[in-house]
């Protein structure tokens, strides 16, 4: 066989939050497409990083009063725990705030000055006079200049959806220090993306084979038709104070994540090749042989299918194999949420005690390959795993393994009966080989291989059934026909074993013990070889069966959703939102008080006592509940963004006040007639009025 040179990444998490259920979506894609490679004997490594670098790390450690450095330490043994405790296994697990990511970004900052790809020039941004720093967008907020929902973020309004730039909100305040920001100029370095040589780089590159179709035809949207360029420069420079690495000619500017986090991937395996004595160039040198993959979500890919090759190239590397892109997690349908509790952290899952190849397995199921989002459907999950986990796949050992350790002392048949198993299983079972579900796994459509595993599985269930061991066994002289049975059995779950060794990597190892056999590799069959030819030998002898993988109970996953209802105060979701933990959890800072009006402007606004008549969810809504308002001469319907904070049966029959002169408002779930007035700084710290006890609906407030 030809031995492949393989070399694996994930995408870097941020050290600044929990690793959640959708981050190990890929982590386990990746995982279980390694270990396939591995178990077919290619030479494959597996590294991935800490993302430590940035504002958001810098302040959360000045807040917990310790050294940017403790914070990734710490941060990076959780992180490198729960990958553990769901069977991850990298062959390098690192940090950015290394020595290695260092020099490569040095390196490739210099190559790209050389090649004149490196440029300067001043921009305008939000600067904090109070704390001397320039803001990132989520460290500015104030109210959203569409809708004027007040305390939304400097990037995007969760009330309104809309985007925008942090210069455009109005009223902004920093979330460091509560000042109100002023403009600032100051110069940064760009990567120049739009530079005609990056532009028919990346035309071709995109074409040629290292994208999934989807993502191709998505670049070439974004590159545009030959002749455009629609390509804009990269910042790659912040200001000081930051927490990363000073940009080696620049006093007081630093390499901002894009030149240093994917080369974190350069620095990890830089750091696993001085321990293993492993050949760096030959993984990057532009001519190398080896092969090169990403796994990467979908929400990453501009980044990896443009600016990250094009870097490589004009620095003079080999560019990426190919990048493939998984879509994202939702859980019953929906994104995930603290407050119905479906934002799940990894450790919380393994603290629950729940089976973490309970999960590798149900996402295996899910993932083929696409960029398509996967769906973990609580009900479904249960169902599923204990229908094919444990009613089809461990059962046929369950059912076996007892008849050949008390009748036979673990013997499987040989002889004679060897050869007569040996004719059934390439009559009945010649479909069983690893063919399809080799090329599924290579494709990474792991929830085809799946189906092709538990079609099997169905096959070995029904000749079990049909065979009957447990009525042999009552007949007096037949014990050859059991000892043969129950072998067939035996030998059928081995080989299903094999299939889903790269899934589950635990159960099949306890299997090995069972079985008293070598570590399981990957089944190789010539095409003209038959499928007997991959069965455990003659006469071989097993252990006593012990128990393999138990049902998940539904009390399990209630008990694992209401922790986490209990447990996540501040949403953590990696890189983008993590600034907003750090901005919740800050002593509170109050917002400066608006201009002065006049009596007759406080007289525009009409606010009367409301009866809260009705409250429902709304069908595909984050943030909103509907309203039925009674303000005594009619009843309106207000969209009112409070779901994270009011449970809809709470508000029935609550008094509250009300914008009852607010233009009507076309909402995407319908008309909003008014506003309901709460204070507070969003999410579960949002408080609606009430008035005092006697006040009537439409009673007006002055
Ligand atoms: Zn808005």
């Amino acid at each position: 066989m030809n031995k492949r040179k393989i070399l694996v990444t994930s995408a870097l998490p941020y050290a600044n939050g929990s690793i959640h259920l959708g981050h190990l979506v890929e982590y386990i894609q990746t995982d279980i497409w390694v270990r396939f490679q591995k178990m077919r004997g290619h030479a494959v490594y597996y590294v991935c990083a800490d993302d430590t670098h940035g504002t958001p790390i810098m302040l959360r450690a000045e807040k917990e009063g310790i050294t940017p450095e403790a914070l990734i330490a710490r941060v990076h043994d959780e992180h490198y725990d729960d990958f553990t405790g769901f069977h991850i296994h990298f062959d390098n697990y690192y940090s950015t705030h290394s020595d290695e990511t260092r020099h490569y970004s040095e390196v490739i900052y210099q190559k790209l000055k050389a090649a004149g790809l490196i440029t300067v020039r001043g921009i305008e941004q939000l600067y904090d006079p109070q704390r001397n720093m320039f803001l990132p967008d989520r460290f500015v907020k104030g109210e959203c200049p569409k809708c004027s929902a007040k305390d939304q973020y400097g990037d995007s309004c969760e009330v309104c959806g809309a985007a925008y730039t942090p210069t455009e909100l109005k009223n902004p305040y920093s979330a460091v220090s509560g000042a109100t920001p002023v403009k600032k100029s100051s110069e940064h370095y760009f990567f120049s993306l739009s530079d005609e040589r990056c532009v028919d780089f990346l035309r071709r590159w995109t074409r040629a084979g290292h994208l999934q179709p989807e993502a191709a035809n998505k670049m070439h949207e974004w590159l545009g038709d030959a002749g455009e360029n629609k390509m804009s420069d990269w910042d790659i420079s912040r200001d000081a104070p930051y927490f990363g690495f000073e940009i080696p000619d620049a006093p007081g500017k630093y390499f901002y994540v894009w030149l240093d986090a994917p080369i974190g991937y350069m620095g990890s395996f830089k750091h696993l090749c001085v321990r293993e004595n492993i050949d760096f160039d030959a993984y990057w040198h532009r001519e190398t042989e080896t092969e090169l993959y990403h796994f990467i979500g979908k929400d990453i890919l501009y980044f990896h299918a443009l600016f990250w090759p094009a870097m490589l190239e004009h620095s003079g590397y080999r560019t990426p194999t190919q990048i493939f892109a998984h879509g994202f997690l939702t859980v019953n349908g929906e994104k995930m949420s603290k407050s119905r509790g479906t934002f799940i952290t990894a450790h919380s899952y393994l603290k629950q005690g729940l089976n973490p190849e309970w999960l590798r397995y149900y996402y295996a199921a899910k993932l083929n390959g696409s960029m398509e989002d996967i769906d973990l459907n609580l009900d479904d999950f249960i169902a599923r795993v204990n229908s094919d986990l444990v009613g089809k796949f461990i059962n046929i050992a369950s059912r076996c393994a007892g008849f050949i350790t008390k009748r036979f002392d673990g013997r499987l048949v040989d002889g004679e009966g060897y050869k007569a198993l040996q004719q059934t299983v390439d009559e009945r079972f010649s479909g069983w080989r690893p063919d399809a579900i080799e090329q599924a796994f290579e494709a990474r459509d792991f929830s085809l291989a799946v189906r092709l595993i538990m079609k099997f599985a169905d096959e070995a269930n029904e000749m079990i059934h049909t065979m009957a061991p447990w009525e042999i066994a009552r007949e007096a002289g037949r014990d050859a026909d059991l000892q043969r049975t129950c072998s067939l059995g035996i030998q059928l779950f081995y080989l299903l074993a094999r299939y889903l060794k790269p899934i589950l990597p635990e159960t099949i190892r306890q299997v090995e013990c069972f079985l008293n056999c070598n570590k399981l590799i990957w089944p190789c069959l010539a095409a003209n070889e038959p499928v007997s030819q991959l069965l455990l030998p003659a006469g071989h002898t097993i252990h006593a069966y012990q128990h393999l993988l138990t049902r998940i109970e539904s009390k399990q996953i209630d008990a694992l959703v209401a922790a986490n209802k209990q447990s996540l105060s501040t949403e953590q979701s990696g890189a983008t939102t993590t600034a907003k933990a750090v901005a919740d959890d800050k002593p509170k800072t109050v917002a400066p008080i608006a201009g002065t009006i006049t009596i007759d402007d406080f007289s525009k606004i009409d606010l009367r006592v409301a009866e809260i008549v009705n409250a429902e969810h709304v069908e595909g809504a984050e943030k909103l509940l509907k309203l039925t308002l009674d303000i005594g001469s009619e009843q309106r319907t207000v969209f009112a963004g409070i779901k994270s904070a009011y449970d809809p049966e709470q508000l029935k029959g609550r008094m509250t006040v009300m914008v009852a002169n607010l233009a009507p408002r076309q909402m995407k779930f319908g008309l909003s007639e008014g506003m309901v007035v709460a204070a507070g700084n969003g999410g579960k710290e949002l408080f609606i009025l009430s008035p005092d006890t006697g006040a009537q609906p439409g009673m007006r407030v002055k």
